[in-house]
């Protein structure tokens, strides 16, 4: 469901952004990305996402330049953040604080640092051990006491999300049309 245009085209930034960001998948996706996601195939195993609903959301955010769609140089396709999708992180970032806050009853279940250091990352983006704003590509995310995982069979985008790594850092899963 889209917002009345009067409110799109209108002067308020929270309203337009909503239009870009303020759907359910599209932020899943957003949130994926982060995680390494880059292939359709990908995102529709890790999201549970209807292939349609994929489709559509992906090419919203390469036209509002959230995503590139760009050839891998090997016969597929990917799907990366740009400068300003990545500059959507500390809105995922405050998300994910506000789940684990009111939503994680047994624990926290992602837990970010900085990996140079091993720093807990506080609320802010700041690393409790030196004290710095954390690069995006300097998070670490890695599997908190309160993730469980569903097993063995889960599927290899899910195992490598869940095992810890950095922001961004592509998964490596089998190429898939799309
Ligand atoms: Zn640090």
């Amino acid at each position: 469901m889209t917002l009345p245009n009067t409110y799109a085209d209108g002067n308020c930034p929270l309203a337009r952004t909503l239009e870009v960001v303020g759907e359910r998948w599209t932020l899943m996706i957003i949130r994926d990305a982060f995680y390494g996601v880059r292939r359709f195939g990908d995102f529709a195993t890790q999201l549970g996402i209807p292939r349609a609903v994929l489709t559509n959301r992906l090419k919203s955010l390469v036209q509002e330049d959230v995503l590139t769609r760009e050839d891998d140089g090997v016969g597929g396709i990917e799907y990366r953040l740009t400068d300003k999708g990545v500059a959507l992180w500390p809105v995922v970032h405050a998300l994910m604080n506000w789940g684990e806050a009111f939503y994680s009853p047994n624990g926290t279940k992602r837990v970010l640092r900085h990996d140079l250091d091993g720093g807990l990352l506080d609320h802010d983006g700041h690393c409790r051990d030196c004290g710095s704003a954390v690069p995006v590509p300097e998070i670490r995310i890695e599997p908190g006491p309160g993730f469980h995982s569903a097993g063995p069979e889960v599927d290899p985008v899910s195992n490598a999300i869940n095992t810890p790594r950095r922001l961004l850092e592509p998964i490596a899963t089998a190429r898939t049309p799309n």
